[in-house]
Parts: structure tokens; C-alpha cells; sequence
């Protein structure tokens, strides 16, 4: 008979190492899944607000980048199961997907759930015990096992069941956990302006400066949300703002109304417009609709009371926004952070400090913007561990 394989947490990552363990243990396999919840992936029903943004479409050298804090862990996973084997894996169980804005892919129907129910159907099929509704509290619970794999996911929206058993996990065999902490998360400025929560930003830049040093820059959209910057870009900036929030650091967001004219072909474009008119030294909220959208002119006159025509193209390029708080690890998108690459095999999620132990998914210290990414880190790391635990088990056979 086949020593058993334990896999903790029926997440993404959890869920596609199983699929992979079983298939490459054949008939017989004792894979057994343990999950807290009744129905497996409870996550994957938010991804994506609802659609899950499965994967993207980008090449590796485009895809490395928003993958981090070490892209590198990350290539050899990837390329065992890449984007490409990801979208068809999926239209294999009968999920087809499609691509859209942003090189970002999705299931057809754009339902979350088809993608979550998909995986869950063929852990099923594969006749995968499925422990559902099981807490494991501790790894010594799993001795009997002849290999685990620790799945667990972040501490990111707890009430999934993500509340970062698996860093304790980790710790227990000895492992190294670095600070988590939560990344692409709405970034509170100080004294938010009420005006301007429910505002959607197109086509605008935004830099994070830390310490009054410029250290990122973005252009595209985000939205203004009750929790403040959110979404897009903000989220892409929000990685460093909030580790160096937690730092004590001094965190400003710069946002440019007009990242595609120059300040001086703004403040040109201002004296034109201006000439044809009186020119009052305060400008009136009528000559400022032709610069902002209607619903940004209040509160742009409220963070700018001296504002004139000889200072309004700098202030459109530069809103300062001194960021005060984030929105926690209960909203966060991702949690960064946590089991240390450093003592984990980027070639087969191996621990290098207990054999037969395995690693895959949001647990590791290893984390991707928005856009597909922390998803297809689930699917890459979750296959690798899958199938490296089938053969440290088959070798164990002889
Ligand atoms: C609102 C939201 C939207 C997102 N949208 C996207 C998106 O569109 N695209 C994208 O790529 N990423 C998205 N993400 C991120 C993505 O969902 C996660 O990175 C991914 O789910 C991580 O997969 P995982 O399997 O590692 O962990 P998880 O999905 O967190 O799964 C871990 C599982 O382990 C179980 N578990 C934990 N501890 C134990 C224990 N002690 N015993 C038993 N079971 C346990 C949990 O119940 C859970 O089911 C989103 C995240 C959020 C919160």
C-alpha cells in the first residue's frame, strides 16, 4: 500500500497539488485534503470581484516583474506549469476562458465559481479524500503521514479560512518566517476628503515617495473607495507604502491629473484657455471643469485653498496625499511575506530542512500584483509541490 500524502488547505494551490500527486501516484493514491470549510477554494468565489482573474497572458520576462519579492523562486515552477498550461488545464475540465484588458484571463461566463467548482469536481473525480470542515492544529498532528504539504494560503480575508495556520506550521519543522504583512490594500490618506470616496480615476499617474524619496511611479486607474486609494495602480504602490508605514516611514502619494502633458505644455495649454477670458486671480469652479471632471473640482479646491492660474497646472500634477494607515490584512487582496524561500527548493517546493515536508501558494514568501498573477503563483507552486510529494513518496516505495 502507498504511504500517505496530507495536503492542508483546499485553496487554489491546495487543490491543484492534489490533482497533480494523484495523477502521478496512479491508481491507489492516498492523497487526503483537509480543509476548514464545507466546499473547497473559498476564496476563489471573491477573486477577481467575482469573475476570477485566473491567470495572465504575458511572456515570463513581462510576467517576472510583478511577481515578488523574488521572481527568480518563482521561473522554474512557472515554467512547469506555466500561464499558457493553466488556461489549458482549465479548458480541459470545461472551463473555457478568455482574455481581456490588461492580458488578463478568465473563465468565459466570468463566474468565479466555475473555476472553483471545476477544481473541486476533479480533486472529486480522482477520488481524493476530502476532509472537509477539518482545522489541523498543528503539524505533529500529522505524523502518520510520510509527506505533507502546507497549503494554508495568507491571513488575507480570515473569514475564507486564510488566517495563517501555516506559518505556525512552517515554524514548528523549524522554518523561517519572514514579516507579513498586507499588500494590494486601500492606502488612507490624512484628512480624506469626503467628497472624494466613489470617485473613479482614468488615465492618471501616481508616485509613492517614501521619506520624500520617489521610489515608485504608475500610470493607469484606481478608484477612491471609503478606505481611501484602492485598486490599480494604488494597489501596485500599496505593496511598499504599507511596508514602509510599518516601518515608520514617512509615505506621500503624488497624484498627476495630467500625466500626458508636460508642465509646461500644461501650463501653455492653461494660459491659452485663460487668455480668452477674464483672469481672475482665484479661479472659480466653472473654469476648473474644463481641467477636472465635475465631481473632483470641490474637493480639489478644498486641498488647495490658494489655488490660482499661475499655480494650477503644478497642483494638477501634483495632489499630495500623505498617506496615514492602510486597510488591513480583513480587506487586503494578498498577504506579503511569510515562509522563507531561502529554506524551500525553487525546483520542487521542497523543505530543505524535513524531508517528505512541501510547501505551495500564498504561505511562501511570495506574492503578485493584481492582474492574475498571485493566482498562477497558486496553480505553478501547487502543481510542483504535487508532483514532487508523489515522487519523494514513490522513492520512499524504491
Ligand atoms: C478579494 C480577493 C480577490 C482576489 N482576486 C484575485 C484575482 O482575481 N486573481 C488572482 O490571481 N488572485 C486574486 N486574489 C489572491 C488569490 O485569491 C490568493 O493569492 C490565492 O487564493 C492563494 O491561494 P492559496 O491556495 O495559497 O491559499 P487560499 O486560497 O487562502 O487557501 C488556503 C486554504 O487553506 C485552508 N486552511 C488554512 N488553514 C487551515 C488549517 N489549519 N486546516 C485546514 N485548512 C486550512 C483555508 O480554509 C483555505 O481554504 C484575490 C484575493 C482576494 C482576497
Amino acid at each position: 500500500m502507498q504511504p500517505r500524502l496530507a495536503i492542508v488547505g483546499g485553496g487554489p494551490a491546495g487543490m491543484m497539488a492534489a490533482i497533480r500527486a494523484a495523477v502521478t501516484l496512479g491508481e491507489g493514491s492516498r492523497v487526503v485534503l483537509f480543509d476548514k470549510n464545507e466546499r473547497l477554494g473559498r476564496k476563489i468565489y471573491l477573486t477577481g470581484k467575482g469573475r476570477c482573474n485566473l491567470t495572465n497572458t504575458r511572456p515570463w520576462e513581462e510576467f517576472a516583474p510583478h511577481i515578488h519579492p523574488n521572481q527568480r523562486f518563482l521561473q522554474q515552477a512557472f515554467r512547469a506549469f506555466s500561464n499558457e498550461d493553466v488556461i489549458r488545464f482549465f479548458e480541459e475540465l470545461g472551463v473555457p476562458t478568455v482574455t481581456l484588458q490588461g492580458q488578463r484571463v478568465y473563465p468565459a461566463s466570468l463566474i468565479a465559481g466555475d473555476v472553483a467548482r471545476a477544481l473541486e469536481r476533479r480533486v472529486q473525480e480522482l477520488g481524493i479524500e476530502v476532509r472537509y470542515t477539518t482545522t489541523v492544529g498543528s503539524l505533529a498532528e500529522l505524523d502518520a503521514y510520510a509527506a505533507v504539504i502546507i497549503a494554508t494560503g495568507g491571513k488575507t480575508y480570515p473569514v475564507t479560512g486564510s488566517t495563517g495556520d501555516g506559518y505556525r506550521f512552517a515554524q514548528e519543522a523549524g522554518h523561517t518566517v519572514t514579516a507579513v504583512f498586507p499588500s494590494e490594500t486601500a492606502l488612507l490618506p490624512r484628512g480624506y476628503d469626503p467628497g472624494l470616496p466613489g470617485l473613479e480615476m482614468k488615465n492618471v499617474g501616481l508616485q509613492l515617495y517614501i521619506d520624500r524619496t520617489l521610489v515608485e511611479s504608475e500610470l493607469g486607474d484606481f478608484n477612491f473607495t471609503d478606505d481611501g486609494l484602492e485598486s490599480g495602480i494604488a494597489y501596485h504602490l500599496s505593496r511598499r507604502a504599507v511596508w514602509a508605514l510599518c516601518n515608520g516611514q514617512k509615505v506621500d502619494i503624488i497624484l498627476d491629473l495630467k500625466p500626458a502633458l508636460t508642465l509646461e505644455k500644461l501650463e501653455a495649454r492653461i494660459a491659452r484657455e485663460s487668455a480668452s477670458g477674464p483672469r481672475p486671480s482665484r479661479l472659480d469652479p466653472d473654469s476648473l471643469r474644463s481641467f477636472l471632471p465635475k465631481p473632483l473640482v470641490a474637493p480639489f479646491r478644498r486641498a488647495n485653498p490658494d489655488l490660482s492660474l499661475d499655480n494650477l497646472a503644478k497642483r494638477l500634477k501634483s495632489w499630495s496625499f500623505p498617506i496615514v494607515d492602510y486597510k488591513g490584512f480583513e480587506r487586503a487582496v494578498v498577504t506579503a511575506g511569510g515562509v522563507s524561500l531561502k529554506e524551500v527548493v525553487p525546483k520542487t517546493m521542497a523543505s530543505r530542512l524535513r524531508p517528505g515536508l512541501f510547501f505551495c501558494g500564498e504561505v511562501l514568501d511570495l506574492d503578485g500584483d493584481t492582474g492574475g498573477y498571485n493566482l498562477q503563483i497558486a496553480f505553478s507552486t501547487g502543481s510542483l509541490a504535487g508532483t514532487s510529494a508523489a515522487n519523494y513518496l514513490l522513492s520512499l516505495q524504491g
